[in-house]
């Protein structure tokens, strides 16, 4: 029989392979799931398993409280921290990790990425966040979980689709979107924005974050009630 899954796990499959493909991670790092809004279920890549040899069958289905719902292989190690913004944010159906080389630059740097021109602004108006370092405590208690609670306390005030980013300080970054196509957009836009804010803070140390007007004119033509950007 046909497993219910299949096409969550096609698509699951498929986003995974975008890391590779954009650039994002080598041998096994990384990892996407997709949600079933439905069925409460997310599919998420296997442990340890390279991408060119991933099949779209090895993709694990956990529910909302991880146990496992369909596959033989281990989930990877992160799911817990997915599941915790699943949980938390409504709308969003896919989450990207990676260790993308910019970006975890930035994270282990310890520096929000600043919003330094509007590429930047075209897709969150504000500097990348970056969460407080994790405490002993919490590395102890559990790992993962506290991960995602580390996001959800830098996201206390912030609205997750419209920064749809984190850096997670020490490790690496944190994408969403309200669907995982879109989560992996936005891990490839981060990896990008890393490196141009590189590049001008290499360039320029004192360079100056955008101007206010101009952030929201960039966020807002694209984002906002009155979005004008692309086709209609
Ligand atoms: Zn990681």
């Amino acid at each position: 029989m046909a497993s219910p899954y299949q096409e969550l796990k096609q698509r699951a499959w498929a986003a995974n392979q975008e890391i590779p493909k954009r650039g994002l991670a080598i041998y096994t790092f990384g990892n996407v799931s997709a949600l079933d809004v439905e069925r409460g279920v997310i599919a998420i890549k296997p442990s340890g398993v390279e991408y060119d040899r991933l099949k779209a069958d090895d993709l694990v289905v956990v529910d909302l409280s991880g146990k496992i719902v369909e596959g033989s292989l281990r989930p990877s190690s992160d799911t817990a921290t997915h599941l915790v913004l699943y949980r938390a944010w409504k709308g969003i159906t896919g989450v990207v990790h990676t260790h993308s080389t910019y970006a975890t630059g930035w994270a282990q740097a310890r520096i929000p990425i600043p919003i330094y021109g509007t590429t930047h602004a075209d897709h969150l108006a504000e500097d990348v966040p970056i969460t407080a370092l994790m405490s002993d405590e919490a590395v102890e208690r559990d790992y993962e979980v506290e991960t995602g609670n580390q996001i959800l306390e830098c996201f206390s005030k912030r609205e997750p689709l419209h920064t749809p980013m984190v850096l997670v300080a020490g490790h690496g970054p944190f994408t969403w979107g309200e669907t995982p196509e879109k989560a992996i957009y936005n891990a490839a836009v981060l990896e990008e924005l890393a490196r141009m804010a590189f590049v001008t803070r290499t360039l320029e140390p004192a360079s100056a974050r955008l101007p206010d007007r101009l952030i929201r004119k960039h966020f807002e033509r694209k984002h906002g009630k009155n979005a004008y950007y692309g086709q209609k």
